[in-house]
């Protein structure tokens, strides 16, 4: 059975037929940097005939640092010449510890903290492990709560004070116990429900049951998504809508202090079911959109307000793919916990790695919050290295980003009909385009916002040796995320293109677009 037909019968069968129609079904069998080797049809003896594309999809951002890096190639190549056993459960796990360390002090070099780091598999295995954290911390705070709350009424009954009435405070003139027996309802209530998450509008957290509810996903059909935690979606990210945005959550109780006199006075004290508010400072799968700097303000007053956590999704966004570790790291805002995966594997192993602040960690978590895969040598040491790479390319990253986009930006400037705008920072830039409208029927059937980017594709592989797919939640925006490989050279291949898609586009020239 030949590769395609394999994939189409016994792996993805959907996507078999659509990569069949857009003539995008073709099979690479090796990468080294930013190109990928792609095995062509033809003789059926004999070597098969092969070609180099240019692979600016880069494993949707998981290889900032190109295939086969040889440096990582060499610490793998280490492993398997000493032989390090590739699971060694219940023991200390050197390879582990190494990149917890470093994932903590590069990230506490900007923020200042340091991060009990929890190591997994993927992306959304890092979010689920957050969702996670989040939950028993919001737990523990209510069962803390609950126990100075029912230790002050034990005291006012002790002292006599049950029925006196507060002398200050938001519950002035009402008795102490009655007060307090009200605080301990409430904390009940709260206990009882299931705490809510919050996320923007348009985000991608990925696609496990409780990411996949933090995510949009206006594409996936309604039977496709299954339920996840409680959830709150954000629409509008004006910082004045941010910050209010869950107030009619927020539950006000009161809490009695004596004073020396032994005077009862209450003060406000607000719960909230919010746990944890989640954002990708750039967000990668709708589209390349950056979060404003001051809507990232916004969400860490919001988290405070709620005692909730702040989380930093960077897994496609961090480990320096937009020319700094953290793309947050320009805004001055600092989250509770932080999420890295994509590149963190330097394009060989998968892994992904969730920090927390180590003054919020939950110490029992990282003793039932266990995965076989995790904590693995291979992995880990591989993203060590990894994380010291995306240091020393820093500034190739910084340069050819800012030329990439400024040439992208360019033809966007000639094409202001085909091209709506070129968005992003570094290594991780957008292109949206227009939607075109064919007068004919038939033609406005095969290029609707689902396929275009995919057409796109085909246009760009079979004619320009170039691989781009369209941004998953926003398919009108053709991703381009090379590698920080990345050749002056390749720029100009790349401008140009994308100049000549968006000559045909404009020409209404679809005869060509959709010929390979
Ligand atoms: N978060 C973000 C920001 C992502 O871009 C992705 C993947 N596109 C994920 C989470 C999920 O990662 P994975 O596909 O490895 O589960």
């Amino acid at each position: 059975m030949s590769a395609e037909s394999g994939f189409a019968r016994y792996a993805r069968p959907e996507f078999a037929r659509l990569f069949r129609a857009l003539h995008l079904d073709v099979v690479y069998r090796a990468g080294q940097g930013d190109h990928l080797t792609r095995e062509l049809p033809g003789a059926e003896d004999g070597p098969p005939a092969t070609e180099q594309v240019l692979d600016l999809v880069g494993g949707a951002g998981s290889s900032l640092f190109g295939h086969n890096h040889p440096e990582l190639l060499e610490v793998a190549r280490r492993c398997f010449d000493e032989q390090i056993p590739f699971n060694a459960q219940a023991s200390v796990r050197p390879g582990a510890a190494e990149l917890a360390e470093r994932l903590s002090t590069v990230v506490g070099a900007t923020t200042g903290a340091s991060y009990v780091v929890t190591l997994g598999s993927t992306g959304a295995d890092a979010v689920e492990g957050a969702v996670k954290h989040a939950t028993v911390e919001h737990r523990r705070r209510l069962g803390a709560l609950q126990e100075d709350v029912e230790l002050s009424l034990r005291r006012v009954r002790r002292d006599g004070l049950a029925d006196v009435a507060c002398a200050s405070g938001p519950a002035a003139g009402r008795p102490c116990a009655e007060v307090l027996g009200e605080a301990l309802d409430r904390i009940a209530e709260l206990r009882r429900e299931a705490p809510v998450f919050v996320s923007l509008r348009n985000a991608f957290h990925g696609k496990t049951a409780g990411a996949g509810t933090l995510t949009h996903g206006g594409n996936v059909p309604e039977d496709l998504k299954v339920p996840g935690p409680r959830h709150r979606r954000l629409g509008d990210w004006t910082p004045e809508a941010v910050v209010g945005a869950l107030d009619a959550d927020r539950v006000e109780i009161s809490t009695i202090t004596v004073d020396a006199a032994g005077v009862p006075h209450s003060a406000a004290r607000h719960l909230s079911p919010v746990a944890a508010c989640f954002v990708e400072p750039i967000q990668g799968e709708s589209g390349v959109h950056e979060v404003p700097a001051e809507t990232l303000a916004a969400l860490r007053e919001l988290a405070d307000r709620h005692e909730a956590a702040l989380v930093f999704d960077e897994i496609q966004c961090g480990m320096g793919r937009t020319g700094t570790f953290l793309a947050s790291e320009g805004s001055g805002v600092a989250a509770d916990y932080y999420l890295f995966s994509k590149s963190l594997g330097g394009g060989l192993a998968k892994v992904s790695a969730l920090l927390v602040d180590e003054k919020r960690y939950v110490p029992e978590f990282g003793r039932h919050h266990t995965s076989t895969f995790a904590d693995d040598d291979f992995s880990s040491r591989i993203a060590t290295a990894a994380v010291d790479l995306s240091f020393a390319y820093r500034d190739r990253i910084t340069e050819t980003g800012r030329l990439l986009r400024e040439r992208l930006t360019e033809v966007a400037a000639r094409w202001p009909d085909v091209i709506v705008e070129v968005r992003g920072r570094g290594l991780l830039l957008g292109v949206e385009f227009v939607l075109p409208r064919p007068e004919s029927g038939l033609l406005r059937e095969a290029i609707d916002s689902e396929s275009l980017g995919y057409l796109i594709a085909g246009r760009l592989l079979h004619t320009h040796r170039m691989r781009v797919i369209p941004t998953l939640s926003a398919p009108t925006t053709v991703r381009v995320q090379p590698s920080a490989l990345l050749e002056p050279a390749d720029v100009d291949r790349i401008a140009a293109a994308f100049d000549d898609v968006a000559g045909l586009l404009s020409r209404g020239d679809y005869a060509t677009l959709l010929a390979h």
